[in-house]
């Protein structure tokens, strides 16, 4: 079976788990501050960067260190995955649901402005397949009304936008290292940030609200006798997890190239066919998921096709003003895109050779489909 998805590790993230295992300090400690600060040398030193356990607690925090919740609504693109939407509620907020641009799967601007109201307080765009969409537009709108906005960057890692790496522009821009990322930390989130006071707020968030309890952490200590003075949430990232995602920030350049020129190869071999692609610029984004769009009604037999030749495809995503929790707003376009994606494989693990296979299996589809269609 190819596989849509998997994470790439080898000798250096065995070693790396290893050494922390050999320590013996399995919890927040010295690896997630080196990490924090491999992620700061590596995005901008200006940036204040806060690992936590997970993407999803990444959103979930920076929304709540914005002050927002209960009463509040949060503008999210419906074409997410659901971890958007539920970090969002998971603060007391509303996820309003947004639709989409058809040529990149980002959140749609015009639309987006047509939800706010005085109980919006922020805005948050999603790097579908990693690509930024209108980011420019987003930042006007949000300065126009007085909004936040927490990027939920957990597809572009490694990426770089203005010429800078993702995290180094911008409000708050969340990542996710989970097991399929960009890099990996098995599982893994941070935070990155210019506002100091977000930041200080989110390392006491991280640690169940226990004020200061990072700086202990990081010198070897622990907190006895503290303060406490909001809900906070045991989401810090361990030394085990910070110790697998330095070894592969070391490899991100590396991996960058490989999901770059498997793209473009994608793109190459399926010139041909009646395949749509994203509107990305792929110098500058690092692809976690090769997202296209197909004709529509063809997409479920070419998917099933291509099941059968052992190739396994994924739909990203089911838009989640459709789910029963969440359903709110209309996005036509969000449901249009979800009839007709496809992301086929992509990783480090994958080899040019699959890709042409892929393609081929592909290229014949859409070649029996034309001779049925003329033969009729
Ligand atoms: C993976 C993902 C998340 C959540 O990250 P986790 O680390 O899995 O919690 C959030 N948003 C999007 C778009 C994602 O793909």
């Amino acid at each position: 079976m190819i596989r849509l998805s998997r994470a790439c590790l080898s000798a250096e993230e065995i070693a790396a788990a290893t050494r922390v295992i050999q320590d013996g300090y399995l919890g927040m400690g010295q690896e997630v501050m080196q990490f924090e600060k491999e992620l700061q040398e590596y995005i901008s030193p200006e940036r204040e960067v806060v690992c936590v356990n997970t993407g999803t607690s990444a959103l979930q925090l920076a929304v709540q260190a914005c002050g927002i919740g209960q009463g509040d609504e949060v503008i999210v693109p419906s074409l997410t995955y659901v971890a958007s939407f539920q970090a969002i509620s998971a603060t007391g907020a509303k996820p309003i649901a947004c639709d989409i641009d058809l040529e990149t799967g980002c959140l749609d601007v015009e639309d987006a402005k047509t939800y706010i109201n005085s109980k919006t307080k922020a805005i948050m765009p999603v790097h579908y397949a990693s690509g930024y969409g209108n980011l420019e537009a987003v930042y006007n709108l949000a300065r126009t009304h007085g909004l936040r906005v927490i990027e939920d960057a957990a597809h572009s890692f490694g990426g770089h936008y203005k010429g800078k790496p993702v995290g180094a522009e911008g409000d708050i821009i969340c990542f996710s290292f989970d097991g399929i990322k960009n890099i990996t930390c098995g599982e893994g989130g941070a935070i990155v940030t210019s506002d100091r006071n977000v930041a200080r707020k989110l390392q006491d968030l991280r640690l169940l609200g226990v004020e200061k309890d990072t700086e202990k952490r990081f010198s070897g200590q622990r907190s006895w006798d503290f303060e406490v003075k909001e809900q906070g949430w045991r989401y810090h990232m361990s030394n085990i997890n910070a110790a697998l995602g330095r070894a592969q920030l070391k490899k991100v350049k590396e991996f960058a190239k490989i999901r770059q020129s498997l793209s473009k190869l994608y793109r190459e071999e399926l010139k041909g066919t009646p395949i749509k692609f994203l509107k990305h610029d792929e110098t500058a984004t690092v692809p976690h998921i090769f997202s296209v769009l197909i004709p529509e009604g063809q997409r479920d037999s070419l998917q099933e096709v291509l099941f059968k030749e052992g190739i396994e495809t994924g739909i990203h995503y089911k838009p989640n003003h459709l789910l029963e929790k969440f359903q709110n707003e209309k996005c036509p376009k969000a449901e249009q895109f979800w009839k007709q994606t496809l992301s086929l494989p992509l990783h480090c693990n994958l080899s040019e050779e699959d890709v042409v296979k892929i393609t081929q299996v592909i290229i014949n589809f859409f070649g029996e489909r034309k001779l049925t269609i003329s033969a009729a």
